[in-house]
């Protein structure tokens, strides 16, 4: 279908798309498996592509700049928040898409498409090179999902951390972990991950459904990060929480997890804690970061057309580990 952008306002800066990484969290808003999907629904917050104009008091891009676009389009710039940059917990956050705008339709409009207008604050710069561009783009949303609570609860040396759920979030997370120099530990429910768990830079990998390898992994993680993206048992990767770890939930199923037992939590002072993306300058510090690094998605690339088997391969844990669209196909 067609859709409008606005032009460009003095702040604003207008992007042609060249790639847009398909997220869970898209699945999961395209299917109404959230409440409140808006219609038309154009998902897609993972995007890359060069900056086509700019209005007038845009400082910091030019026309032909590689840059970025992540989860967050606008905020209200006035909070605590917002002053920290820490955009993403502002409670005026404006989602890139299904979040009230001024602009038609009413609400936000995603990267699934093939040009974006959105204000300078929230517009990233891309220092990967140029061959790079369709990799990067899961950084957006994957990459800043990990990266976050991994730097907040002090991912580093001398630190175990586990990985759980091998998809976008999840082999983003052991590459960066891997990074700021954790032991890493990957969980998964697919034996067919295995050797690549490794590859991705984890020290060892426990198939989630043995109960063996799971018991020989008790109390010893710092800091755990759940991707995973639907209801299960908690109490399996608490357990393996040393006293004062912390279980951090990025994933964000749609109907709850069954409720975790308490002795498992007060015996040890254990923590179950929740985190959302990121802020702007946190992405900014996380694509410097992974440029750094060399750190990219590993990514299979599709035709705007090939959307719903995507979401079906996905639903099976079946991507290696990230579908990007090659926005091109969208050309008519
Ligand atoms: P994904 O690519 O589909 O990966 C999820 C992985 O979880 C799967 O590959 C699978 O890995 C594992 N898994 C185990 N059991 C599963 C089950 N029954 N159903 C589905 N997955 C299962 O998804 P993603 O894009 O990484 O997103 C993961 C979750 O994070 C989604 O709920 C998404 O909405 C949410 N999310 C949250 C934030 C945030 O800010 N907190 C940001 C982005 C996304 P194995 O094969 O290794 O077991
Ligand atoms: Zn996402
Ligand atoms: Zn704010």
């Amino acid at each position: 279908m067609e859709i409008t952008r606005r032009a460009p306002g003095p702040h604003d800066v207008q992007i042609e798309i060249a790639y847009c990484g398909i997220c869970h969290s898209d699945l999961h808003q395209a299917r109404a498996e959230w409440a409140g999907t808006q219609w038309p629904c154009v998902p897609g917050h993972e995007i890359v592509g060069r900056v086509s104009a700019v209005g007038a008091h845009v400082a910091g891009f030019r026309a032909g700049d590689l840059v970025g676009v992540g989860c967050i389009v606008d905020s209200c710039r006035h909070c605590e928040d917002c002053g920290d940059g820490l955009e993403n917990y502002c409670d005026g956050m404006v989602g890139t898409y299904n979040f009230p705008t001024p602009d038609a339709p009413g609400h936000t409009l995603g990267g699934y498409s093939q040009r974006i207008v959105v204000h300078e604050r929230y517009v990233l710069r891309i220092r990967h090179p140029e061959e790079q561009l369709a990799a990067v783009a899961p950084l957006l949303c994957a990459g800043i999902t990990t990266y976050s609570p991994l730097k907040h609860w002090k991912a580093g040396p001398g630190k175990t951390v586990g990985v759980v759920g091998i998809g976008g979030l999840g082999h983003m997370g052991i590459k960066i972990a891997h990074a700021m120099g954790a032991h890493v530990i990957a969980f998964t429910t697919s034996e067919s991950k295995r050797a690549d768990a490794k590859a991705l830079g984890a020290d060892d990998v426990v198939v989630s459904r043995n109960p063996d390898e799971m018991a020989a992994h008790a109390k010893s993680f710092d800091l755990i990060v759940n991707t995973v993206a639907a209801p299960h048992d908690l109490d399996a990767f608490t357990t393996l929480l040393k006293r004062d770890g912390t279980m951090v939930l990025v994933g964000a199923p749609a109907s709850p997890h069954p409720s975790p037992e308490v002795f498992t939590l007060i015996t040890k002072r254990r923590s179950i804690a929740g985190s959302m993306i990121g802020g702007i300058p946190e992405t900014q510090e996380m694509l410097d970061f992974c440029a750094e690094h060399g750190i990219v998605s590993d990514i299979e690339t599709i035709r705007a057309e090939q959307i719903n088997g995507a979401y079906e391969r996905m639903l099976k844990g079946d991507v290696k580990y990230r579908f990007v669209i090659d926005t091109a196909s969208l050309a008519f």
